[in-house]
């Protein structure tokens, strides 16, 4: 059922008047991981135990893997417990995942596990 203005409980439509334009952010692609190429031995291990095939092999031998899929990461982590070099990769998971929450009483802020 549509309701009318009036009928809403909103009366005064004239603020409402001014037209309003949307500018929507570019879109860009996801980054599930980063590389640090420093430490990063380019040995595959990410690639092969990504059950989303994120990534491709780098045709530069020694180099990390190249992400081809981003979007189909669902950032599960494998990638990164299976690679054999500590900081050699890490997720990096969308600002939606990043929430912080803070306790009022203390200004402590946390992330949920
Ligand atoms: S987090 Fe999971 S889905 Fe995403 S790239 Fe790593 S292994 Fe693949
Ligand atoms: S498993 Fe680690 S060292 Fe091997 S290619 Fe992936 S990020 Fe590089």
């Amino acid at each position: 059922m549509r309701l009318t203005a009036q009928e809403s409980g909103v009366n005064d439509m004239s603020k409402y008047d001014k037209q309003v334009y949307a500018k929507p952010n570019q879109v860009t692609p996801a980054r599930p991981a980063i590389f640090n190429e420093d430490l990063c031995t380019g040995c595959n291990a990410c690639m092969a135990a990504c059950q989303a095939d994120v990534f491709i092999p780098n045709p530069v031998e020694g180099k990390p893997p190249i992400i081809l899929f981003p979007d189909e990461c669902y950032y599960d982590g494998c990638c990164v417990e299976e690679c054999p070099v500590e900081g050699a990769i890490r997720l990096n998971h969308p600002l939606m995942q990043k929430v912080r929450w803070k306790r009022k009483a203390t200004g402590e802020t946390f992330r949920v596990k």
